[in-house]
Order: C-alpha cells, then sequence, then structure tokens
C-alpha cells in the first residue's frame, strides 16, 4: 500500500520539486500552499506523514504542528526549516515535530528521514489517532474492533466489529464515492449480488451513532446513484 503524504510548503518550485520526487519514490503526495489549507487537510483526510514547511503564510509551520497534535492526530510530523530558523527546530520538537532538516537539504537524506519516520510511526505512538470534526478514533494496531476507541465530542461511541471494519475502510477512502458493491466486497467478503442491502443497513447504524443528525448525515454521505461517500473535516 501507498504511504500518504502531506506537504505543506508555500514555495512553488520547492513544492514541485518535492513531491514530484516523492512520487518516483512510490509516495502518493497531497500538497498546500498555506497553513489554514494545511490544517484543514491534515484534520480531514488520513495521512501517514506530514511534512511542515515553518515559514508559512496564514498559519506557521509551528503553530499548525501544535494545532494539528492538540486536534489529537498522531501522525508523524517531519519539519522544513532555513538555516536562520535553528530556535524554531528546537520549539518545533517541544510542540510535537518529530524531525527536521534544514533548508538547503538534501534529497537523499531527506528521503532516508521520511523512511524512518515512516517505519517507526506505529511502534513509537503505539496507537493510530484519527480525528474526523467530533469524531475522534483511536486504534491499537487497527487489527481488531476491541481494540478501537470511537469518541463523538468525547463521548465514547460503541462500535460492533462490522461497523468497526466498514468505518475502517470508510476512512481508509476518504472523499473517495464508494459503491455498495465495493463496500459489500471489502467489508463482508461477498460478492455483489442480492446483499447490497446489507451496506444500506450499516451505515444507516453508523449514522445514527456518528452522526450529529442521523437524517441529514455530514460524515457519510449518500452519493446519488453510485454509493456513498465518507468526509469528515475540520468544518463538520
Ligand atoms: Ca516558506
Amino acid at each position: 500500500m501507498k504511504e500518504n503524504i502531506l506537504l505543506v510548503e508555500d514555495e512553488e518550485a520547492l513544492c514541485m520539486a518535492l513531491s514530484d520526487r516523492l512520487h518516483k519514490e512510490g509516495y502518493q503526495v497531497d500538497f498546500v500552499t498555506d497553513g489554514h489549507k494545511g490544517f484543514e487537510k491534515a484534520t480531514s483526510l488520513p495521512f501517514d506523514l506530514i511534512i511542515l514547511d515553518i515559514m508559512l503564510p496564514g498559519r506557521n509551520g509551528l503553530d499548525l504542528c501544535r494545532d494539528i497534535r492538540t486536534a489529537g492526530l498522531g501522525t508523524p510530523v517531519l519539519l522544513l526549516t532555513a538555516r536562520s530558523e535553528t530556535v524554531d527546530k528546537i520549539i518545533g520538537l517541544k510542540l510535537g515535530a518529530d524531525d527536521y532538516v534544514t533548508k538547503p537539504f538534501d534529497m537523499q537524506e531527506l528521503m532516508a528521514r521520511i523512511e524512518a519516520l515512516l517505519r517507526r510511526a506505529p511502534i513509537r505512538t503505539g496507537q493510530v489517532v484519527r480525528q474526523f470534526g467530533p469524531i475522534r478514533i483511536e486504534t491499537r494496531g487497527m487489527s481488531d474492533h476491541r481494540d478501537v476507541k470511537v469518541t463523538r465530542g468525547g463521548e465514547p461511541i460503541y462500535l460492533s466489529a462490522r461497523e468497526f471494519e466498514l468505518l475502517r475502510y470508510f476512512m481508509e477512502h476518504a472523499g473517495m464515492v464508494l459503491s455498495r458493491e465495493e463496500l459489500l466486497r471489502a467489508v463482508w467478503g461477498y460478492e455483489a449480488g442480492t446483499f447490497t442491502r446489507t451496506v444500506d443497513v450499516h451505515v444507516a447504524s453508523l449514522r445514527q451513532k456518528l452522526e450529529k443528525d442521523p437524517k441529514r448525515p455530514e460524515l457519510i454521505v449518500t452519493v446519488h446513484k453510485s454509493g456513498y461517500r465518507f468526509v469528515g473535516g475540520a468544518e463538520y
């Protein structure tokens, strides 16, 4: 599985060069050029790693790093700092960043740091925390629904194993339109056919547990004639 990297960097040339290189290394890259958008992205989609420039328009990288941690995200953060910002990297590490590289950096060096962070991420944190608006999902190893804690505005939500599997699949494919057939195959292991109604029933029960107003879902939305899309997001 390709790892997802979020790049928050306002220097366009560097942004392009970096995403090119990351693509070549086999990563999926999403990039934004200001701090506010960076926060929105980081809290609405699941990433395996976030690369943060410090000097950014909107919200600087240090504030962004702190806000990401405050929002409950355990995603590894790598800071990009300029030489003149040596003090900032210490602050950055205190605010929850995992590592930093100083500009101008050697691409090879950066790739090695990224690889190291991705490798140690699950061991270091021992858990994955994902936040979609008021919904917070904490997992240990992602193997079993009993290892998952789901809360809504701090209140615990209890999910069945199937509901968890469905939610996990939605999270891993956030923003994508998923057909009932695909969900049935991925979550239940059934071939498409007579059981597609099963998906609707489980989506309805997930909505009942997760949505502010289950009749007007904002998290798992219906896409007419196509299926469902998991949205989530900071504005929710
Ligand atoms: Ca910058």
